[in-house]
């Protein structure tokens, strides 16, 4: 077999790996670099395969960075299947109809901005993502499938997001059972939301995410007990709460968070709003997949059938709905997007808590060097949000055990589980520095020189 990586090397973006077994040319993931979609130069422009080549895709989870160019893919000319779990699938449709949407958008302000500079074309349009969507075929966990002649495809939990997949392919060579297995991107352990992810064994050749590979998180029971913390103090000043979330994952992950304080503690339930339309429609898929969760979380789903929006929780999806929370007084719990605070209504929330010391703000998730976000958790004094300057007084908790991924424990944990005798390892999907502390975690159950493969660099394993 030969692999070829053709993006996420030695960084967390464009996820692309091209699988060649016998005859058969099998893509993992076809996701966006980031950088500028609508940029004519972007790399998301260039494809270093032939579409019309390849036999199968199959896509780890609904994560940009890991579908953002299957579009651009079908719109080059690539007409077989795409792979997906149910609630991946469903998930993938309606981020590549909102990232069509927001390109669509970008191209006109550049327009606005320019008017004497002809606006590039966006990277693909709604009618590619409806021609994707076709493509689409839904696989169940554990139920093998075969993608190509003798080639096997299972997926296996990943507990990272809703409907994320480890990817295993099982295949033949020369006689002999041969299995190759691809992380994508793993959950944490022990989160009460997901289930933690699968244990696969007998591995031949791995390529693995290391996000995390330099750092231990915090543990859940720890982080519920700070975030218990922090809503016990809102109460008591009367202050917000402004959490900048993911639309997918993460900001299911907070309302979860919150509803089991509020059903397991004495904690007065406070009001929660998720002001993101994109959130809000991603949060009604994860109500159609009960079965994606751990029996505790079930069990608090079953005793309040609308989970995810019970009387504590309320959907903003409208602008006035947004505008009318920034008037209003606290205790409350505000979670919308972007996760970095780069876009999006975060920015106007952000505009009217940060001056207030009676007021929190908590950081969820991984951010970016240079973005808003990693200002405010950095916690500088003042911070200029849409174009004016503001104080920034407001708390600043930063809770990153939130996060999805994995932490270096848990990756060593997940590596253990495996039963080793691995022949070949690939780290990717990580930042140089945490990649390279994964290497000797990773290597002890690897017998080849583990591998941190540069773009587009090709290896027969
Ligand atoms: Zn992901």
């Amino acid at each position: 077999m030969r692999i070829t990586f053709h993006g996420a090397t030695r960084q967390v973006t464009g996820s692309a790996h091209l699988l060649e077994i016998g005859d058969s040319r099998i893509l993992l993931d076809c996701g966006l670099f980031d950088s500028d979609r609508i940029d004519p130069a972007s790399q998301n422009r260039r494809l270093e395969f032939d579409p019309h080549t390849l036999d199968a895709v199959v896509v780890s989870h609904a994560h940009n960075d890991h579908i953002g160019r299957l579009p651009f893919l079908v719109k080059q000319g690539y007409k077989g299947d795409i792979y997906a779990t149910p609630a991946t699938a469903d998930i993938t449709s309606i981020m590549l109809r909102d990232s069509a949407r927001i390109q669509r958008e970008d191209v006109r302000l550049a327009h606005v901005r320019h008017p004497n500079i002809e606006a590039p074309d966006p990277l693909f349009e709604l009618f590619d993502v409806e021609w994707m969507v076709e493509r689409l075929v839904r696989v169940p966990y554990e139920q093998p499938r075969e993608i190509a002649p003798g080639v096997f495809l299972t997926y296996r939990d990943a507990g990272h997001v809703l409907g994320s997949a480890i990817v295993q392919i099982d295949y033949e060579e020369e006689g002999r059972p041969r299995r190759f297995v691809f992380t994508g991107d793993l959950g944490r352990r022990n989160t009460g939301l997901l289930p933690d992810p699968a244990i696969v064994k007998d591995v031949d050749v791995l390529v693995c995410e290391s996000t995390y590979g330099d750092k231990e998180l915090e543990p859940y029971e720890k982080l519920m007990k700070q975030l218990h913390a922090i809503v016990a103090r809102a109460i008591r000043l009367g202050g917000k709460i402004v959490i900048p979330a993911f639309s997918l994952g993460r900001t299911q992950r907070m309302v979860y968070c919150l509803q089991e304080l509020f059903a397991t503690t004495k904690l007065r339930p406070i009001p929660i709003y998720v002001d993101s339309p994109l959130a809000t429609r991603l949060t009604e898929i994860h109500r159609d997949h009960p079965d994606a969760y751990t029996p505790e979380a079930r069990a608090l789903m079953d005793r309040d059938p609308l989970y995810f929006g019970s009387k504590h929780v309320e959907y903003c999806m409208s602008f006035e709905d947004s505008r009318r929370l920034n008037y209003q007084r606290g205790p409350m719990v505000v979670i919308s997007s972007s996760g970095m605070c780069e876009a999006g209504r975060i920015r106007h929330h952000l505009r009217h808590v940060v001056s207030d010391p009676d007021n929190a703000i908590v950081i969820v998730s991984y951010q970016a060097e240079d973005t808003l976000g990693r200002k405010i958790s950095e916690g500088v004094e003042r911070i200029q949000i849409l174009d004016n300057w503001y104080d920034l007084n407001a708390a600043v908790y930063v809770l990153d055990g939130f996060s999805g991924h994995a932490d270096r424990a848990d990756l060593a944990w997940w590596f253990e589980q495996t039963g080793g005798g691995i022949e070949h390892g690939f780290l990717v999907h990580g930042e140089p520095g945490p990649m390279d502390a994964l290497v000797p975690v990773l290597q002890r159950f690897v017998k080849n020189p583990v591998r941190t493969p540069d773009l587009h660099e090709s290896f027969e394993v």
